[in-house]
């Protein structure tokens, strides 16, 4: 029978997010007394050198390397960030938030959205996003920290996750990863060498020469899957139809000193920009389909609509929306750009490394790899890359713009089965039925959903148990405490002064 050999050796191949994200979760958690962890990174090639807009769940993995908040926003250059808001998506002229804290409070065992649109239905004025503390926030320019344990109970605590500098993260998670004993290597892989009976990676050649072996192979390199696609050929989930656009031209520009809470998605003729405001600078992007428009427009478009002078020449990415059909293969794992692309509209991809990192720790093949876990892995990153997808999908399908072939064609486009059912339970019955494990809950669904102009028909019954002065009284009680909320929190920029400066 054959033995799988044991993990002592881990090698990442490449330097950007996804690599020194995996290298300091492996350094933090598995240590480097019995494992021998290795990155290689050309500077040569470099990061694709975008990627500055996470969700909150990057909290958990920054406790996990027991990261200090205010140091990590210092370090990074970050701000605070309560939501993205989303202009001229479903009309031009209209825009709503999509925040990363809950709307209002559930009632009787049912969600906020069933009493809002009950009101709604008997003539209600006050919008959904009126009842959310961090779109409430967003507005005002304001952020704090709060635990929610304080407040009374239609307080939840504030949820948020950070805007930063890509290259500031990838730095500081080096120094974090050497500091407790992670390799670099800098240099260029050019060839690698497997096992001939198991097709297992053995090792990785570099331009010097210099081999460098390993019994674990994690390829961080970016879309070219030097690992998973040039060796393995694991094929590749094209998902254009659904999500056109294919390339982006980005830019940072002069901070315009306002230092939004948020980051803010513009619906565009061709795709959409991204405008990210950090402390030093704003991050910019024009995320667009060339069928539709040209580099050189898409270029031009995104200079003249800066609010600030720019800090460089516009770059050009070129990607295809999808998934590399097994992530792991072998001995081999891909995260990052490498393991496929889900385009930037809800800054996922950060968060999708993140969750490769703790299933592969959950799993880790510390005597072997079991080839059941393989399958168990690939099936749950493709199960977390499916529901991303829907739920982008329906930012573009639900619009009422049609001025632009691009709108035509999105607004127009038929949809994976499990996103018109899911549509469907929603204009009936105001649900969206998340499961558990699904990235974006109920309320990241409704915002958006609402947002772009799909408003329940029907509510659930329990809603119409209480009385019409009860359910006036309950909704305004739950605005006032937002609205008290918000008042005594401090504008963001004076937030971070005070709490992430240089000590
Ligand atoms: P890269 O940054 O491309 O790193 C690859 C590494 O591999 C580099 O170090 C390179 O030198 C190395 N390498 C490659 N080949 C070799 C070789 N032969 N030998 C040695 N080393 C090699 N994500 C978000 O979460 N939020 C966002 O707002 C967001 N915006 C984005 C906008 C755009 C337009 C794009 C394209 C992506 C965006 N992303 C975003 C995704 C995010 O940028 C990536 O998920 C993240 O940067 C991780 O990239 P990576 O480390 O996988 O790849």
């Amino acid at each position: 029978m054959n033995k799988r050999p044991a993990i002592n050796r881990i090698v990442i191949v490449g330097g950007g997010t996804a690599g020194w994200m995996t290298a300091a979760a492996l350094a933090k958690v598995l240590g480097t007394q019995l494992h021998d962890i290795t990155l290689v990174e050309s500077e040569m090639i470099g990061t694709v050198g975008v990627g500055e807009a996470t969700i909150p769940m990057i909290q958990l993995y920054n406790n996990v390397l027991g990261l200090d908040e205010d140091e990590f926003v210092r370090e990074t250059n970050a701000t605070f960030k309560l939501g993205i808001e989303f202009v001229d998506w479903r009309k031009l002229g209209h825009s709503y938030f999509h925040p990363f804290g809950n709307f209002g409070v559930d009632m009787d065992g049912i969600g906020f959205i069933h009493y809002w649109a009950r009101w709604k239905q008997s003539g209600g004025g006050m919008p959904y996003s009126r009842f959310n503390a961090e779109t409430e926030a967003a507005g005002k320019r304001r952020f704090m920290r709060t635990s929610g344990e304080t407040g009374p109970k239609t307080m939840p605590a504030i949820n948020y996750a950070f805007q930063f500098d890509a290259s500031l993260y990838a730095a500081y998670l080096r120094r974090y990863s050497e500091k407790r004993g992670a390799k670099r290597i800098e240099g260029k892989v050019v060839d690698v060498t497997q096992c001939p009976e198991s097709g297992d990676i053995r090792s990785v050649t570099l331009e010097s020469g210099q081999v460098i072996e390993g019994d674990l192979f994690i390829d961080c390199s970016g879309f070219r899957g030097l690992l998973i696609e040039q060796v393995y050929k694991a094929g590749y989930d094209d998902w254009s139809h659904w999500l056109p656009v294919n390339r982006a031209v980005a830019v940072p520009c002069e901070s315009a000193g306002d230092w939004l809470p948020y980051t803010r998605s513009t619906a565009r003729e061709a795709g959409w920009q991204w405008r990210i405001p950090l402390q030093h600078r704003t991050g910019n992007g024009y995320v667009y389909c060339d069928q539709y428009i040209s580099e050189d427009e898409a270029a031009e478009k995104l200079m003249s609509r800066l609010d600030a002078p720019a800090m460089a020449d516009p770059r050009t990415l070129r990607f295809v929306t999808g998934r590399r059909r097994r992530c792991w293969i072998n001995n081999c794992l891909a995260f990052g750009l490498s393991s496929g692309f889900l385009e930037p509209l809800e800054s996922t991809s950060i968060h999708l490394i993140q969750v490769a990192i703790s299933k592969l720790l959950a799993m880790f093949p510390k005597n072997g790899i079991n080839p059941r876990l393989v399958t168990r892995y690939n099936d749950e990153m493709d199960y977390e890359y499916d529901n991303v997808k829907d739920f982008l999908i329906a930012h573009y399908k639900i619009t009422e713009r049609d001025d632009t072939p691009f709108w035509q064609y999105v607004r127009n486009m038929d949809i994976p089965d499990s996103l018109q059912e899911r549509l469907d339970i929603f204009k009936a019955r105001g649900e969206v039925m998340a499961r558990q494990m699904e990235l974006f809950k109920e309320t990241s669904w409704y915002a958006v959903l609402v947002g772009q102009g799909l408003e329940p028909e029907g509510y659930h019954p329990v809603a119409d148990a209480i009385s019409e002065d009860e359910l006036r009284l309950r909704l305004t009680q739950i605005r006032t405490g937002i609205q008290n909320r918000v008042e005594s929190m401090p504008e963001h920029r004076e937030f971070v002064r005070q709490h992430c400066a240089s000590p």
